[in-house]
């Protein structure tokens, strides 16, 4: 694909209307946060479309146009506004993507949101490349009507039923031992489209975080190692020994062709999990992607020479997409909303002076008002010279805080 008319947008300029050249993004998240510093750091000025007035990303912009997704004059204020638009949230309707297409560059398009917005069409697009991608997804069945629920092979089971649409942080998901469980989970989950997949033996998470261009250019960032506890991401590990080099290469592999098999513009994430029995692929199943940059790769702002958001404004403004570099290892930790609660549950602010004391810690907080339990409220990036190192940190760190998931 060619760059549409207008790219790229180049930083710092200033139209012949007066109009300083500006990047949108659709959703006003944390994910829209750091696009935003990103972007600024450039000289770009930003604009954030998002409903509420307290977003993170909307109260570090220079716009806020406070609509719904699809309000027609909120995208119409976001189009006038902007020389190129992306999204931080996988949920925007495509509609509102497709919309704004017609008269600005939309990376990543309508199509490809659309795909990653539906777990059947997300699934069909892995199984359609999984030859060149070199990676298989996890046995599954659509469940769609009662005679598919019937129909569920017996060696599905135990497994997970995930509804196709708006999951997220492990919301949405039933696990299911048996046929009458599965049922049951299907009617509470008042028969939506949904996906059965197999409960799989998971050795490790990882996921892999590529950026593409508009003339097809990909470039990657090595596989994480992800933790999660209570279907929620914990603990990321970004060191080259978490994974064998020869699965991490296919693993990027397989997330390059995905992307191109998109014809993807922009940061796309992709998730695997590698299981036991190494017969497939390498033991390597492809999970889902997110057509957005990923919780799992926030540790690039610290440990890489350009970062996931960088890459995002480059892709989507066609400026050059350079190979991000990770000059240290690093280990993130999720910070979520239960940190902010003693065991008693009364509300404390987190002993940073004790956190900051220790050596290449790096807060990020989201600027969210009000902390709840399980919200992701900011990260740690821990950073230093070698990975033994990160590793004494960021379990001290965890244990300053009372945070899970640095002993798996
Ligand atoms: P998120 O958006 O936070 O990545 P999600 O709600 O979209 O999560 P998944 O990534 O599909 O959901 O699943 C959440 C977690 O549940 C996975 O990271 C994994 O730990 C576990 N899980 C999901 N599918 C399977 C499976 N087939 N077998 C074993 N574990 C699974
Ligand atoms: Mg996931």
């Amino acid at each position: 694909m060619s760059a549409p008319a207008g790219l790229p947008v180049l930083p710092g300029t200033v139209s012949p209307a007066g109009q300083p050249a500006t990047l949108g993004v659709m959703g006003g998240g944390q994910l829209g946060r750091m696009f935003v510093h990103a972007a600024q750091r450039l000289g770009y000025f930003t604009a954030v479309l998002d409903a509420d007035p307290q977003s993170p990303a909307g109260r570090v912009s220079h716009h806020h146009i406070q609509t719904g997704y699809s309000d027609p004059a909120g995208l119409a204020q976001l189009a006038g506004l902007c020389a190129a638009i992306t999204t931080e949230f996988e949920n925007v309707p495509a509609g509102a993507l497709q919309t704004l297409a017609a008269s600005r560059p939309v990376a990543p398009g309508a199509a490809a949101v659309a795909i990653a917005q539906n777990r059947i069409d997300e699934k069909s697009h892995f199984t359609a490349c999984a030859e060149v991608a070199g990676a298989t997804c996890a046995p599954y069945a659509v469940i769609e009507t009662p005679a598919q629920l019937q129909a569920v092979a017996a060696d599905l089971l135990p497994g997970i039923l995930k509804t196709a649409r708006m999951g997220y942080d492990g919301k949405g998901q039933v696990r299911v031992k048996n046929a009458a469980e599965l049922a049951a989970a299907w009617a509470d989950l008042k028969q939506v489209p949904c996906v059965l997949e197999k409960l799989m033996p998971l050795r490790a998470e990882y996921s892999v975080i590529v950026a593409r261009g508009w003339d097809g250019t990909v470039v990657s960032f090595p596989p994480q190692r992800n933790v999660h506890v209570d279907g929620i991401l914990a603990v990321t590990h970004a060191y080259a020994s978490n994974m064998p080099a020869a699965q991490a290469e296919r693993a990027q592999a397989a997330t390059k062709n995905i992307a191109n098999h998109l014809n993807y513009v922009g940061v796309l994430c992709v998730e695997f999990f590698v299981v036991d029995d190494g017969s497939t692929h390498g033991g390597l199943i492809v999970n889902e992607m997110a057509p957005r940059p990923h919780n799992s790769g926030h540790y690039s702002i610290d440990a890489c020479d350009v970062s996931q958001f960088d890459l995002q404004v480059h892709a989507m403004a066609g400026l050059p997409l350079p190979a991000p570099r990770q000059h240290s290892p690093a280990i993130m930790l999720n910070l979520l909303g239960d940190v902010w609660f003693d065991a008693a549950g009364q509300a404390r602010t987190p002993d940073w002076q004790a956190v900051l004391a220790l050596p290449g810690t790096h807060l990020h907080l989201y600027g969210k008002p009000d902390a709840r339990p399980g919200r992701k409220m900011g990260h740690i990036t821990i950073t230093g010279a070698d990975v033994a190192g990160v590793l004494a940190v960021a379990r001290r760190a965890a244990e300053l805080l009372g945070l899970p998931g640095m002993d798996a």
